[in-house]
C-alpha cells in the first residue's frame, strides 16, 4: 500500500497495466526518509515471455504506422507529460531525492526530447544512387530494426528511457525497459502518457524484477533486435559480451570521470559558479558530473576558495522541502561508497576544505564536499564517486592537464574554462572524451550527440547518429524489364 501520495507500480504489458503473474513486489523507499513508500511489481520468466510475444506483435503494428502519424502520437505523448508534469515530478523526488525543482526540469526537459525525437524520425531518408545502367535503379533503404530491450538506471528515472524509446518509437521500433526498481513511478508515468497517447497495444513494455534475469532473459531472445544500456561500466561490460555472443546491436552509455580543466586564463568566478553548480546536481549522482577539478596552480587558490563558498551555500534537505538545493543520495549503497572514498582520500593526504560526512542519521544525506590537493592514487581520482564530492588537484602546464585528463579509461564527459583561443584547439583536438562543455555547463540537448569513448561506451544517444543503430540499411537494386 503506497503511502505519501505515493502510488505503486504496476507492469505495462500488451497495453495492459498489471500485477506480477508471481504477485511478487519489490519495496520502494523514500532516501529522504529511509521509509517503504511503496511496491512495484517484480516480474519473472512469465511475464517476460509474455512482453516479448507482445513487443514482437507490437512491431508488426507500428513499422507499418507512417513516420507522420508516429510523430503525431508522440507529439501528443509530450502534451501529456506536461500537463501532468507537476505530479510526476513529485512522485520522482519521493522515490529519487533530487530537489523537486530539478525533478520538474527533468521531466519537462523529456517532453522537448519527445517532440525533438518525433520530428527528427520524419526525416529518416534512404538514398538513390546513380547506377551504372539506365535501366537498373539502385535504392538504399532504411527500416526499423526489430523490438527493442532497454536498461536504465535510477539517477535520472525520467531521462534515461525517454531518449532510448523515443529513438525506437520514432524509427518504427517496439520497446521493452527494464526502468529502475529503485525509482519506478515516475518512469512508469513516462511509458503511461504514450500509452495514454494511443501507442498500440505491445509497441511499448514495461518491466521490474531481478535486473540480471531479466537482461539474461531479453538480450538472448531471438525477438530482441537491439540492446541498449545505461548504467555502470562493469555490468556494461557484462551485456555487451552477452549481446556480443548473440549478435546484437548494443549502445552502451556507461560511467564517466569528467575533468574539469580550469586554464591560467579562466574567468575563476565563473568556472567555479558553473563547474561547482554542475559538481552538486543531482548530489553528483551524474554520468557527466564534473568530477577531477584540474586547475593552474596560479589560480588554484581563489578557485578553492570560491568553490568552497559555493559548496558552503547548499541548503541540504528532503527534496520536497521549499528551498531544498541537495537532496539524500539515492540509496544507502551510495553514502557506504562516500563514506569508503572519504576515508582513503584522508588517508592518501588530501585535505577536506569543507564537508566530508554524512547529514544526520536518517535518509541518506551527505554534505556537499571539496577535496584540495587530492593525489593522483586516491581513489577519489580513479573511481566514479557518484557523489557530491569535488577533487581538486593544480598544474602547472596545459599539456600536464590534458595528460591527466585522459590518464583514466573513462572518456564520457569534459568541461574547461579558458579564455585562449589556442588553448580551446589545442583541448578540442586532444581530449578523449565523447562531450566536450567549454566556459558553459553541459547543455544535452536532444539534437547534439550524446555518448562516450573508451570504457565510457559507444553509440550516441543524441543527434541523428542516436537513430541510426535503430535502422537496418537495406540495398534494393531493380532492372526495368
Ligand atoms: P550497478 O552497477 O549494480 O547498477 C547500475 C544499473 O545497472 C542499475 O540501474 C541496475 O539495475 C542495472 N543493472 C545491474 N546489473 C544488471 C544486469 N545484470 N542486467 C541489467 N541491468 C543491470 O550499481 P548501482 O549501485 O545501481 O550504481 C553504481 C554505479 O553505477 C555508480 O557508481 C555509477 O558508476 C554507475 N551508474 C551510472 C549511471 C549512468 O548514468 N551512466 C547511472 C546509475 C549508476
Amino acid at each position: 500500500m503506497a503511502i505519501e501520495g505515493y502510488v505503486d507500480t504496476q507492469l505495462l504489458i500488451n497495453g495492459e497495466w498489471c500485477d506480477a503473474a508471481s504477485g511478487k513486489t519489490i519495496d520502494v523507499v523514500n532516501p529522504a526518509t529511509g521509509k517503504v513508500i511503496g511496491t512495484v511489481a517484480h516480474a519473472g520468466i512469465a511475464d517476460l515471455e509474455q512482453a516479448v510475444s507482445a513487443a514482437q506483435r507490437g512491431f508488426e503494428i507500428w513499422r507499418k504506422v507512417p513516420a507522420h502519424e508516429r510523430a503525431a502520437t508522440m507529439r501528443k505523448a509530450a502534451t501529456l507529460l506536461r500537463e501532468r508534469g507537476q505530479t510526476i515530478a513529485r512522485l520522482m523526488t519521493l522515490e529519487q531525492g533530487k530537489p523537486l525543482a530539478e525533478s520538474r526540469i527533468e521531466v519537462l526537459a523529456a517532453a522537448d526530447i519527445i517532440e525533438w525525437f518525433a520530428d527528427e524520425g520524419r526525416r529518416v531518408y534512404g538514398r538513390v544512387v546513380p547506377s551504372r545502367s539506365l535501366a537498373v535503379q539502385q535504392l538504399v533503404v532504411k527500416e526499423p530494426v526489430g523490438p527493442v530491450a532497454a536498461f536504465t538506471p535510477w539517477n535520472f528515472p525520467v531521462n534515461q528511457v525517454v531518449r532510448k524509446l523515443c529513438a525506437a518509437l520514432t524509427t518504427g521500433c517496439s520497446f521493452i525497459v527494464k526502468a529502475p526498481e529503485e525509482t519506478p513511478a515516475s518512469p512508469a508515468q513516462l511509458l503511461r502518457a504514450f500509452a495514454d497517447a494511443g501507442v498500440p497495444a505491445g509497441v511499448i513494455g514495461l518491466v521490474y524484477g531481478n535486473p540480471a534475469e531479466i537482461s539474461g532473459y531479453l538480450i538472448p531472445h531471438p525477438a530482441i533486435r537491439k540492446v541498449t544500456f545505461t548504467g555502470s561500466t562493469p555490468v556494461g561490460k557484462q551485456l555487451a559480451a552477452l549481446a556480443g555472443q548473440h549478435m546484437k546491436r548494443v549502445t552502451m552509455e556507461l560511467g564517466g570521470h569528467a575533468p574539469v580543466i580550469v586554464a591560467e586564463d579562466a574567468d575563476v568566478e565563473l568556472a567555479a559558479r558553473i563547474s561547482g553548480g554542475a559538481k552538486f546536481r543531482n548530489a553528483g549522482q551524474v554520468c557527466i558530473s564534473p568530477t577531477r577539478f584540474l586547475v593552474h596552480n596560479s589560480i588554484r587558490e581563489a578557485f578553492q576558495q570560491a568553490l568552497v563558498k559555493q559548496a558552503q551555500s547548499i541548503k541540504v534537505g528532503d527534496g520536497l522541502t521549499a528551498g531544498t538545493t541537495l537532496g539524500p543520495l539515492a540509496n544507502a549503497r551510495r553514502l557506504s561508497a562516500m563514506a569508503s572514498v572519504l576515508s582513503d582520500a584522508r588517508e592518501k593526504g588530501a585535505t577536506i576544505a569543507t564537508g566530508g560526512e554524512r547529514i544526520g542519521s536518517e535518509g541518506n544525506f551527505f554534505a556537499p564536499t571539496v577535496l584540495t590537493d587530492v593525489p593522483l592514487d586516491a581513489d577519489v581520482f580513479n573511481n566514479e564517486p557518484f557523489g557530491p564530492i569535488a577533487a581538486v588537484r593544480g598544474f602547472d602546464s596545459l599539456d600536464e592537464a590534458i595528460n591527466e585528463a585522459n590518464r583514466l579509461p573513462y572518456g564520457l564527459a569534459g568541461y574547461a574554462f579558458t579564455r585562449s583561443f589556442s588553448n580551446v584547439h589545442l583541448l578540442t583536438q586532444r581530449l578523449e572524451v565523447g562531450m566536450l562543455w567549454i566556459n558553459q555547463p553541459a547543455t544535452p540537448w536532444p539534437e547534439m550527440p550524446f555518448g562516450g569513448v573508451k570504457d565510457s561506451g559507444y553509440g550516441s544517444e543524441g543527434g541523428p547518429e542516436s537513430l541510426e543503430p535503430y535502422l537496418v540499411t537495406k540495398s534494393v537494386t531493380v532492372t526495368a524489364v
